[in-house]
């Protein structure tokens, strides 16, 4: 797998958005938590007082709040950004290395080394770049997600496409841009509510992102339209997944306050041709999908 195909795969992850504000109070609060460690090891150098037993242990970088808000959330933070998961452990553990060492001269009685103190500057301060780092990461990667259905939204579809194509020309294969719409949605709010509407739709988007394969990218396009790029062999298997995605739709109705909705979908497929912009793709997925709304819905629609 080449970087590009690492960054496709990586878009595809969509860890829970909604909860971000929440996140990122966390995340201050643990940043705060180290700093109040930094407080502790100045006390000891100016006034001598021993700073405890956690942070002279070897082990100290497990046991402070930080390091360990760290590591429960070490899955989310890869899903950002992959290598800089290790490089956080690297110089906390530096950072926590250096303060056990300044501590443990100081309460002998010797004066610290400069070494240490260069090591405890220079590792809290990168450390703190790259938890600021992060932090605009979290934030930006909210902003890009739909909080309802987890599912991104179209910031990335340009570069994701480009991806696919380029992977579509080494390989031989083929892209559809599809357009997924909903049903007769609006009759689902009016007759269920609007909370039982987006229950609907996070219930279709979990189906969606069930049957799809991972390196499919899925976004949420608008209301209750989804865009999926989809990547096949032959026209053939196109329209055998496009028909499986109809029939599991079907037969996967969603459940609002102990009631059964079942929905349908109508789908509206144009096979990317060499050097196609996304934009027109797009255009004629929707003529199609508008056709196979006119036929009757619960279909597919090739668009020619
Ligand atoms: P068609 O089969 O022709 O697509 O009919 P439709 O009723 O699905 O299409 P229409 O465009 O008339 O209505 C779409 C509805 O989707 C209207 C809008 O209120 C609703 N909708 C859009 N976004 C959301 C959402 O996030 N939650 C809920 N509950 N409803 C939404
Ligand atoms: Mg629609
Ligand atoms: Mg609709």
């Amino acid at each position: 797998m080449d970087s590009d195909e690492r960054q496709t795969m990586h878009m595809l992850n969509y860890p829970d958005v909604s909860q971000t504000d929440a996140f990122i109070v966390e995340f201050d609060g643990a940043i705060e938590a180290h700093m109040d460690w930094t407080r502790r090891i100045l006390r000891c150098a100016v006034l001598h007082t021993p700073p405890g037993d956690d942070v002279m242990s070897p082990v100290a970088h497990t046991l402070c709040r930080f390091g360990h808000w760290f590591r429960l959330n070490a899955e989310y933070f890869r899903e950002l950004d992959s290598s800089s998961v290790p490089h956080v452990e690297e110089l906390h553990q530096a950072m926590h290395d250096a303060m056990r060492c300044i501590c443990a001269d100081v309460m002998k009685g010797n004066p610290g080394k400069i070494s240490d103190l260069d090591a405890f500057e220079r590792s809290q301060s990168e450390l703190l770049m790259l938890l600021a780092r992060l932090k605009t990461l979290c934030i930006s990667n909210a902003v890009r997600h739909d909080p309802l259905t987890g599912l991104p939204l179209r910031y990335g579809i340009e570069r994701d496409y480009a991806l696919c194509m380029k992977d579509a020309r080494r390989n031989h294969t083929r892209v559809y841009v599809v357009l997924i719409d909903v049903d007769h949605f609006k009759r689902i709010n009016d007759e269920h509510g609007h909370p039982a509407g987006d229950m609907v739709l996070q219930h279709l988007a979990g189906t969606l992102r069930s049957v799809l394969r991972d390196n499919e990218p899925l976004y949420r396009f608008g209301g209750e339209e989804f865009l999926w790029l989809m990547r096949c062999d032959t026209p053939f298997v196109a329209e055998r997944s496009a028909g499986r995605l109809l029939s599991t739709i079907r037969e996967t109705p969603a459940e609002a306050d102990g009631i059964r909705i079942a929905l349908t979908v109508t789908l509206g497929l144009a096979e990317a041709a060499e050097n196609e912009e996304i934009s027109s793709a797009i255009k004629r997925a929707d003529v199609a999908l508008y056709q196979g709304k006119n036929e009757g819905r619960d279909r597919y629609v090739i668009a020619s």
